[in-house]
């Protein structure tokens, strides 16, 4: 065996070794609830398509109509020839959605994370992160020469305390949060950020892949309180209850159009394909006029945490720990024997200790299934503990 099979096969067995070895399971996905795995049909409570968009007549319909006219793939970079007009009509209508002056749309979530950081920040400042953010905040505060710091998960005084101790020191300071968290489900205290942030002048960013569509009425987590707490650089994703793929920023105009120049991953990568734009500009249609389809997810998730005796849930997204890795995959092999899926996160995606099912909740999710899972989950946690 060669050096490189030699050090991809030691790191896999002692990945394998503690229960932390990943591994991919050929999903289809038949519509917005149920998957096809193993030749078995299982309700999923693992998707993030939490309106069931991705399988939506009326989306499917303005795919398939863009597909015929656009072709799959758009050709090349933005700024070359791969800026088709959907694009700019999508980026309309999110920068409408989030009350911002303007949108960039990005091939992904990921992408746009890792392009906006280090073009906003360089030597001589300082990205202050939530300990708790997405993978891909950390990834593009890495991709910056500035400083990184975290914070406490959503603890405002420890970040008024670093603010008021650092911000002298540095040219400009970036704060980066999930608007909703994605493993967690808990929202960032929003309406104490945006004017902490403001009164040091701190550019705050939030990533709100889980909170537009689901949460403050569909408009994300910048409209879930009791007033706007808008932050100057509102982050999403389309592939979530938007149901498709790709990535945005909603900011005022000369930050977008800076974004536009020079953001890597808008330069140097393919422009959206077309028809993600059709798709997700049909979804913003349907998230914009039904406020009920919208308010669905919470209502099916905090059906399940008052059956449990949880807190209530802030969003569709409800963790519920088991600790060590091993006992949330026995916990996801019980409720797949029942016939749902539910997919055990691990460190590195969660604090070691932290195993746990992540249970989100979708628009389409009928009462009695979310009751029927929440009387399994209560017995699977008798179990545990005893
Ligand atoms: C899923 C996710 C992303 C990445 O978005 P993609 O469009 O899937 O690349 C970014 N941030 C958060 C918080 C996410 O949950």
């Amino acid at each position: 065996m060669d050096s490189l099979d030699a050090f991809a096969g030691g790191k896999l067995a002692a990945l394998e070794a503690k229960s932390l070895k990943r591994t991919l399971v050929p999903t289809g996905r038949t519509d917005g609830v149920h998957v096809e795995r193993g030749g078995k049909t299982l309700i999923s409570f693992s998707c993030n398509d939490y309106l069931g968009l991705s399988h939506h007549p009326r989306v499917k319909a303005a795919a398939a109509d863009a597909l015929a006219r656009w072709g799959t793939g758009s050709g090349a970079s933005r700024l070359v020839t791969g800026d088709n007009p959907l694009i700019e009509d999508l980026e309309t209508r999110l920068a409408r959605l989030k009350g911002a002056e303007a949108a960039c749309v990005f091939g992904s979530g990921y992408l746009a994370n890792t392009g906006i950081i280090p073009t906003l920040t360089g030597e001589g400042d300082l990205i202050l992160v939530d300990e708790l953010a997405h993978a891909c905040l950390w990834a593009g505060s890495q991709l910056s020469p500035a400083d990184v710091v975290m914070f406490r998960h959503n603890d405002v005084d420890h970040l008024a305390e670093l603010l008021a101790e650092t911000r002298a020191a540095y040219r400009h300071v970036l704060v980066v949060t999930d608007g909703v968290f994605s493993m967690d489900g808990d929202l960032a205290p929003l309406d104490r950020m945006v004017p902490l942030c403001a009164a040091h002048d701190a550019w705050l960013m939030t990533d709100d892949a889980h909170g537009v569509g689901v949460v403050g009425g569909g408009r994300g987590s910048s409209y879930a309180f009791e007033a706007t707490a808008k932050p100057p650089l509102q982050m999403g994703t389309l592939s979530k209850a938007i149901g498709g793929y790709g990535g945005y920023l909603c900011a005022n105009k000369p930050v977008i159009d800076f974004i536009k120049t020079r953001a890597r991953t808008v330069v140097y990568s393919t422009g959206l394909p077309p028809a993600n734009a059709a798709a997700a500009i049909a979804a913003l249609d349907l998230i914009e006029s039904d406020s009920v389809l919208v308010g669905e997810p919470v209502r099916k998730a905090r059906l399940f945490t008052a059956a449990l005796g949880l807190p209530p849930a802030e969003s569709p997204i409800v963790p519920v720990l088991f600790g060590p890795a091993e006992a949330a995959l026995t916990a996801m092999r019980a409720l797949e024997a029942m016939g749902f899926m539910v997919v055990a996160i691990r460190p590195p995606t969660v604090p070691a200790g932290t195993a746990r099912l992540r249970f989100t909740f979708s628009a389409l999710h009928s009462d009695a299934d979310v009751l029927r899972l929440a009387d399994a989950v209560r017995a699977l946690l008798a179990k545990a503990a005893a």
